[in-house]
């Protein structure tokens, strides 16, 4: 069976390439999805019926809480994270093989707990420019590169350096 790839925002963000016919994505993913370049993207993989939005049922979520109940990471994953990652879940309990392609590195870390499979965009070899960005985790308000503090000014939450394409 071909190995199903579970989609992070990051992913279309960075240009990941799909090379798969089964590629999955949550709704909530959709919704970080707000630059055009990034969107276009995302909008034709989805017409092209390249890409399902898939939801999970709450039991999945909260099995996947119950799982990185003891790891720290399970405060900095947003609600759309915790999604994602339900998800994987559920496509491998399904007997699925599964391949999470996200640049979170929180993500990465939890998945690493549930021992499931993931993938940056770097280490996939897609060529690009890359910077880095801060994002408030609360009110996703991005900050400059240099901005000196790991909480947002407008309302307190954690900010994560997030990986972004320049478009040249
Ligand atoms: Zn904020």
């Amino acid at each position: 069976m071909e190995t199903c790839y579970v989609l992070d925002a990051s992913a279309f963000i960075n240009g990941f390439q799909i090379t798969s016919k089964r590629n999955y994505t949550v709704p909530e993913i959709t919704e970080e999805i707000k630059d055009f370049e990034s969107r276009l993207k995302f909008d034709a993989v989805v017409n092209e019926g390249l890409l399902v939005i898939q939801d999970v049922s709450s039991l999945c979520l909260s099995c996947v809480n119950n799982i990185i109940s003891e790891s720290g990471d399970i405060l900095r994953l947003s609600f759309p994270d915790k999604k994602l990652i339900a998800l994987a879940y559920m496509l491998s309990q399904k007997g699925e093989s599964v391949k999470v392609i996200t640049d979170d590195y929180t993500i990465q870390n939890t998945l690493k707990i549930m021992d499931i499979p993931y993938s940056g965009i770097i280490t996939e070899g897609i060529k690009g420019i890359y910077n880095w960005k801060k994002v408030c985790e609360g009110c996703k308000k991005e900050f400059p590169d240099d901005y000196p503090f790991d909480d947002c000014e407008i309302c307190g939450s954690k900010i994560f350096k997030k990986r972004i394409k320049v478009t040249k």
